[in-house]
Parts: structure tokens; C-alpha cells; sequence
């Protein structure tokens, strides 16, 4: 691992919640930062040297809600809301992955990811041949927590996807072992039962039992109207209660969504120290509704970011969903309700608190490893930059990120990759859509055209 200088930043923004600013150089050894700020001077030899002038470099961001799975089907499952998107089109995509269709998908994946400025990720896998998953993040470079996902019942749940509870335990439990810890601390595992409607209470008391504490929990709870009136049809309580019922909740354990939650399960979230993962894009894209984050957070809930799969967004992109928290926010509270600092920090800081990583990554202090991004805010759509935070949040996009560095490494130079080629990660993710469509039809995939759109109830936005 080389040692690196990027030199001469017209900003550095420590990181959040203060988001204290400085210039000059930033100096990587092994890894890990060593000093920030100020001019070094001439490098000394095999201190690799990037140019960071006219740059803004902040901490990497971090998403704590995506499906790597998911990206090569992004556009196959347009204009539906959650259930028919999950049981007509993504489930039968998913039943049809085999390993090699899932590497295009994650390698597709971690380009778009990287390039737009994000170096933490917490994944949600497929039933299936996940190894193909964490090989494609050791191959990468990114930093990423990622479980399979845990199916072992529910309604419309394609043979090729359904396991039994012990296979899923045993499985997860097998990639646990293999994997957490892995690439120098760059790879955790995190336990994933994908939501109430496809999880035995057995297996979930299980995951409890078993994981809980060692490793991270990572679900889906109360996106959808029709989801949440299931599980209360089904389980004879709501969903968060469900979860707290089973001793699902807890500081190590984290929640895309909560959307449909009442005062009582908010209750439970911030008693527990449950993470509750932002998505707005997907929220609105699916017709969901709008996560609540002020009132989430005046509760004491942490919330955090997640752009989730690709079918439901259809970008990667943690600037966009930084903006649209924001402005979201601004339409349900108020503007500066939630403000462009916290949103930030809760891209970057409070993701890596959530992941259980403060203590290495989410700001650029001496002594922490080395995720950091290089921004050009030196664009007609950000100038001028009277607040280098909002003009973050509000104005900068995905393109700009010139440089990203993992653990001290090199990935993005001057917005191209450096491990991954993207004619062929392209070429490849491509050829893995065209053969998994095929196999999909035999799991129930019924169309790639989406129906003819019904009116949208009117009861959807509270
Ligand atoms: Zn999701």
C-alpha cells in the first residue's frame, strides 16, 4: 500500500456534526491519515502525490441501505408500488441470479457507487449464491458490511428464492464466518432477514439468539401501507413492535425505511438504539410515503442514508439522495428542519457510527483510516460556494467526485476507476440481464413493460 499526498485542497471538511473546515494537504501512510491540513512541503520519495487543487475533500459516504443484487435489473420493475415490484418482478429476478450474473451485478454496482463518491456500503444480498458478493467487495476495494438475504416463508415467494430456516441459518452463519473481518477489516457481515412478510418468527427469534451483538442486523420495516396492514393481519401486532417482540432491536441492528411507524413503535426505535435508513428516492419512486426524520429525530431515533436497489431508484447516488432528504424534510417540517449539516453527517459520520466503524472512519481526523473523497465544487451548479456544506447537499452532483480513497487506497484518479474497467464491467452486467431475464420467466417474471398505471390513492401521502 502506497503511501499518498493529496495536495493543496482548497477545502477540508473534517466531517460532522461541527464540520470544522481546513486546507492544504492531506498525507495517507499505511493506510491511515496522518496529518491534515497546511502545506508539507516536497513529498518525500514513493509518497504517491494527487493533485487536490480547487478540491473539496470531505469524508467518504457512507449508504446504509442498498441490493447490490439488484443493479442489473434496474428498469425492470418500473411504476409499481412495493408488493406487486417485489413479488411479480424482483423476487422472480432475484430467484434467477447464479453466481456469475450476480458478480456483473455487484461489480456494475461498486463502479457507480465508487465513482459517485460512496466508500461504505451495507448490502442486502439474494437467497443465493452470495460468496459471489463478497468476492466481487474483496476484488473492489470498497468497505462494505453485506448479508445474504433470509427468506423462509411469505406469500408469492418464488421455490427458487424460499429456504428452509435452517438452511438460511446455517448459510448466513457459513458467510459470517468466512467473511466478517475480512480484507483487512474492510468486510463485515450482517445478518439479514429481508422483511416480517418473508421471515418465520423462528427464524428471526434465531437470528436473535445466534448473532445478535456479534454482528449487524439489517431489515426492511414499515415501507409500504399494504405491508404494514399485512404484518398486523398476520403477527397480530405492527411491524416495529413485531421486531421488538422478538428482540430484533438494538444499537447494532439497522431498519430501511420506517415510513408507517405510530408514536409507540417510535418509542421502541429510540429506546432500543435502533439505526432507521432514510431512502428517499425509493420512498417516492414506489409510492411509499415519506420517512418522518425530524420527528424521528426529535424522538432520538439515529437515522441514516441509503439509496437501496437500483429497480427502485434508479441511481446509486448518495448526492442525490442527500438533496432530496433535504428537501424532503424542508415539505414535511419546515426548511432547516433537518439541515444540510445533519444531513451530511448523516451520510458520512452517523452511517459509520450505525456500521459500528466511528472508531476507524466518517471524519478525516489523524489517526482514522483513510476514506476520503476529492469534490469539485468549482462547477457552474455550485459556484459560488458560500457554504461549502450546502453546496454539498443542495448543489453538487455525483459527477464531480474526482478522487476516492478506501483504507488509503487509491480507487477513483481524477473520475476513473483504477481497479474496475468499466467497458467490461458494462459489457459484462449487460449480458448478465439479457441471460437472467431469460431464466426469470421460469420464477414467475411476467413482463418488462410496465401495466398500465392505476390512479394513485389518495391516502398514500399522509
Ligand atoms: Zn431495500
Amino acid at each position: 500500500m502506497s503511501d499518498v499526498l493529496l495536495r493543496g485542497a482548497t477545502r477540508i471538511l473534517i466531517g460532522g456534526p461541527e464540520w470544522d473546515e481546513t486546507s492544504g494537504d492531506l498525507l495517507v501512510r499505511e493506510g491511515r491519515i496522518r496529518h491534515v491540513g497546511g502545506d508539507l512541503g516536497e513529498p518525500v520519495e514513493g509518497v504517491r502525490v494527487l493533485d487536490a487543487s480547487g478540491l473539496t475533500l470531505l469524508p467518504g459516504l457512507v449508504q446504509t441501505h442498498v441490493h447490490l443484487c439488484q443493479t442489473i435489473f434496474r428498469g425492470h420493475a418500473e411504476e409499481l408500488s412495493l408488493l406487486p415490484w417485489l413479488h411479480d418482478r424482483i423476487w422472480p429476478l432475484e430467484a434467477a441470479h447464479d453466481s456469475e450474473s450476480l458478480r456483473a451485478s455487484a461489480r456494475l454496482s461498486v463502479l457507480e457507487l465508487l465513482l459517485s463518491g460512496t466508500t461504505t456500503i451495507l448490502d442486502m444480498g439474494t437467497t443465493h449464491h452470495h460468496t459471489a458478493v463478497f468476492e466481487t467487495l474483496e476484488e473492489t476495494g470498497i468497505r462494505a458490511a453485506s448479508g445474504k438475504a433470509m427468506m423462509d416463508e411469505g406469500e408469492g415467494v418464488p421455490v427458487g428464492l424460499l429456504e428452509t430456516t435452517l438452511d438460511s441459518l446455517r448459510d448466513s452463519f457459513d458467510l459470517a464466518e468466512r467473511w466478517d473481518g475480512g480484507a483487512n477489516g474492510r468486510l463485515r457481515y450482517a445478518f439479514a432477514p429481508r422483511f416480517v412478510l418473508s421471515c418465520s418468527d423462528e427464524l428471526l427469534r434465531d437470528v436473535v439468539a445466534m448473532a445478535k451483538g456479534k454482528y449487524l442486523l439489517h431489515t426492511h420495516a414499515s415501507e409500504n401501507r399494504d405491508e404494514t396492514r399485512r404484518v398486523i393481519e398476520l403477527k397480530g401486532r405492527r411491524n416495529v413492535e413485531h421486531l421488538d417482540h422478538l428482540g430484533f432491536l438494538g444499537p447494532g441492528t439497522l431498519v430501511a425505511h420506517g415510513i408507517w411507524v405510530d408514536e409507540e413503535e417510535v418509542a421502541r426505535l429510540a429506546r432500543s438504539g435502533t439505526h432507521v435508513v432514510h431512502c428517499p428516492h425509493t420512498n417516492l419512486k414506489l409510492g411509499s410515503g415519506i420517512c418522518e426524520v425530524r420527528r424521528l429525530l426529535d424522538a432520538g431515533v439515529d437515522v441514516t442514508i441509503g439509496c437501496d436497489g437500483a429497480p427502485a431508484n434508479n441511481r446509486l447516488d448518495a448526492f442525490a439522495e442527500m438533496r432530496t432528504a433535504a428537501l424532503l424534510a424542508s415539505v414535511k417540517a419546515g426548511p432547516g428542519s433537518v439541515t444540510a449539516r445533519q444531513i451530511l453527517t448523516m451520510a458520512t459520520r452517523r452511517g459509520a457510527e450505525a456500521l459500528g466503524w466511528a472508531d476507524r472512519i466518517g471524519r478525516l481526523d489523524a489517526g482514522t483510516e483513510a476514506d476520503v473523497i476529492a469534490v469539485d465544487l468549482d462547477t457552474p451548479h455550485s459556484t459560488p460556494v458560500a457554504d461549502p456544506v450546502t453546496a454539498l447537499v443542495y448543489s453538487a452532483r455525483a459527477s464531480d467526485v474526482r478522487h476516492v480513497l478506501v483504507q488509503g487506497e487509491v480507487l477513483v484518479e481524477n473520475a476513473a476507476p483504477v481497479r474496475l474497467d468499466p467497458a467490461g464491467v458494462l459489457e459484462d452486467a449487460r449480458e448478465a440481464e439479457r441471460r437472467t431475464l431469460e431464466r426469470a420467466v421460469e420464477h414467475g417474471f411476467a413482463a418488462t413493460r410496465p401495466p398500465v398505471a392505476e390512479s394513485p390513492s389518495p391516502e398514500v401521502f399522509p
